[in-house]
């Protein structure tokens, strides 16, 4: 059970100050407690009771019982110690374990971050990073003091067996201890699956929690607030069941145990009586027997608790050993900066069972304004999103500049590619670092001209702290218009010889229409450009078009040869043209 854990150990190996430091005074703390107590209650109390003998002088009274605090305050501050130690080293692993989560999630391909719900991979990296690092710590905390205590107790039982007439009575007592074993092993098996089922539960509940809360504008637009409470209430109550039923045989151990034990005491009542055992050797045994449990006691909850981390284990090892498909070549091909030649030989891919693109073939000259056109769910998307390798070609290759992109580093395809999305995100700052995002490094007046090259300089200045202007979280306080005209911007300071734009639908008000359409022309100067285009005006001076129809590409040319010789393109055109 322990060796599932063992690849997480160099979390440990990380920490290993704190580490040892924690177990030295588990150590400490086993000792003082196994071996400590029975060890006062054999050797050191007697002369207290012994009526008969002489009287002693009251500083050994004193001392004599004096040893109970100090053993106390021994036992106290080394447990104290230990567990401060156990925590700093939970902590320091916890952080870790998240990171190497995070760092994970930025390098999976898209199409496994499609397959799952943002809430689920939220609720993975928190709740279940938690989990496992209450576990590691549980393990370097009692996976050592419990033990120990153990040892320390049962060497005091065997050591008793020696040197007293007791060793009957001893063995029984040891008897039973391996009896307490079951029910630690039964309850441990039950819990895994349920563990599992708990986090999961966990995960629906933060999925809902996320969705409902992107979703605000939609739940107050259609009146679904009631519905919405419907639904995350019956998500909690699936999560109440799933951890009642771990509480269920979690709490069952201490119990089961205890009688168990109970049962041990009577038996080593009726020994006693038969093997006239004196008192003070029957209560060093019982004391050494009732510090025996304790830790099995522990033991068993560790058990259980390395159950529900093994669960939470397996949903985290889900994400972090998912392969990572689309990486960098061993040996990737030298690139500098392309000329921006962008040619699909035979290109066939599917997100799922049918293709979303098929036998695609065709050939984008350097510097080609081409428009990609075609009813919804064509595959314009899919067409543009495989030349920065966001997704992986089925069949056939994608080449840019005669190399495939499968042959270069990540790194380079994507620095020579500017993005420009019909939505564009913007994180959770300052206008000025949302706009140097677009080149690794970048100076203020750089940044400042491509703002006013993207028609942006003159909105951020009128914001009353200017480029310091924080947009709120994905841009929320920045209209439309403003949010493309800095999307434009940073694909204006990227300035690469790619540029992939994802025209906006939904109508800009004029203004910003009239001043995003100015600032694209000065964009797609001398570059290669894909436009997933919906304005006719576009489309007209597209000097390629891709008539896309059901994952292929139908026809190609300019407006005018599409116009007069394809039925799709011209009905397409006429009624774009209607709309405008
Ligand atoms: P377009 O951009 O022309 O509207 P897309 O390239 O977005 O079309 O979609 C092509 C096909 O692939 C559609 O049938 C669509 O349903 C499907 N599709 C698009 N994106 C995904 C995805 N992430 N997962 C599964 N199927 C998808």
């Amino acid at each position: 059970m322990l060796r599932r854990f063992q690849p997480y150990f160099r979390y440990l190996k990380a920490a290993r100050g704190t580490l040892s430091a924690a177990v030295f005074y588990g150590l400490l703390f086993g000792a003082t407690s196994g071996l400590g107590l029975p060890t006062l209650v054999k050797y050191v109390f007697p002369p207290i009771f012994d009526h008969d003998a002489p009287p002693m002088e009251l500083k050994y009274v004193l001392l004599i019982a004096g040893s109970v605090p100090m053993l106390f305050v021994l036992r106290a501050v080394s447990g104290y110690l230990n567990s401060y130690y156990v925590q700093l080293t939970g902590v320091r692993i916890l952080e870790s374990v998240r990171l190497d989560y995070f760092r994970k999630l930025q390098w999976l391909p898209l199409s496994f971050l499609q397959r799952k719900a943002s809430g689920d991979l939220v609720s993975r990296g928190l709740a279940d990073t938690a989990q496992l690092q209450f576990t590691l710590s549980l393990i370097a905390n009692d996976g050592v003091k419990q033990p120990m205590a153990l040892l320390g107790a049962l060497g005091f039982l065997v050591w008793q067996a020696f040197t007293t007439d007791g060793a009957l009575l001893v063995l029984v007592c040891l008897a039973v201890v391996p009896l307490t074993v079951l029910p630690v092993h039964y309850v441990g098996k039950k819990i895994v699956k349920r563990a599992q089922h708990m986090q999961s539960q966990l995960g629906d509940v933060s999925s809902h929690f996320m969705e409902n809360l992107s979703a605000a504008r939609e739940v107050r637009a259609f009146g679904l607030e009631q519905r919405e409470i419907e639904r995350f209430g019956r998500a909690t109550s699936g999560l109440v069941n799933a951890q009642m039923k771990i509480v269920k045989y979690a709490q069952a151990l201490t119990p089961a145990i205890e009688i168990l034990s109970a049962i041990g005491i009577a038996a080593t009542l009726v020994f006693a009586y038969h093997a006239r055992v004196k008192w003070e050797t029957f209560i060093a045994i019982i004391t050494a027997l009732y510090l025996c449990y304790e830790p099995i006691k522990k033991i068993g909850y560790l058990n259980s608790e390395i159950n529900r981390g093994t669960a939470s284990l397996e949903r985290l090892e889900h994400v972090l050993n998912e392969p990572l498909t689309i990486t960098d070549p061993a040996v990737p091909a030298p690139v500098t900066r392309f000329r921006g030649r962008i040619t699909f030989k035979d290109v066939t891919f599917a997100y799922g069972e049918s293709p979303a693109l098929q036998s695609v073939n065709v050939d984008i000259p350097a510097g080609t304004i081409c428009a990609l056109v075609g009813p919804s769910g064509a595959g314009k998307s899919t067409f543009a999103n495989l030349v920065p390798r966001f997704f992986e070609v089925g069949t056939g290759g994608v080449t840019i500049d005669g190399i495939d992109v499968r042959a270069m580093r990540l790194a380079d395809l994507r620095g020579n590619i500017a993005l420009v999305s019909q939505e564009p995100v913007l994180f959770n700052d300052t206008i000025y670092h949302n706009l140097a995002l677009g080149k690794a490094v970048a100076s203020r007046d750089e940044i400042l001209t491509a703002a006013r090259n993207a028609h942006a300089h003159e909105f951020i200045e009128k914001l009353p702290l200017g480029y310091d202007t924080m947009v709120g979280e994905r841009g929320s306080l920045l209209s439309g218009g403003q949010k493309q005209r800095i999307a434009i911007a940073r694909a204006f300071l990227r300035n690469a010889p790619i540029l992939i734009l994802d025209e906006a639908t939904s109508a800009l008000d004029s203004d910003s229409e009239a001043a995003v359409q100015d600032a694209l022309r000065k964009l797609v100067q001398g570059k290669t450009v894909l436009i997933i285009a919906h304005r006719f005006s576009t489309i007209r001076d597209a000097s390629m078009i891709l008539v896309f129809d059901q994952g292929r590409i139908v026809a190609q040319g300019d407006h005018a040869s599409l116009y007069s010789g394809n039925a799709l393109y011209k009905s397409l055109y006429d009624r774009q043209a209607g709309a405008a």
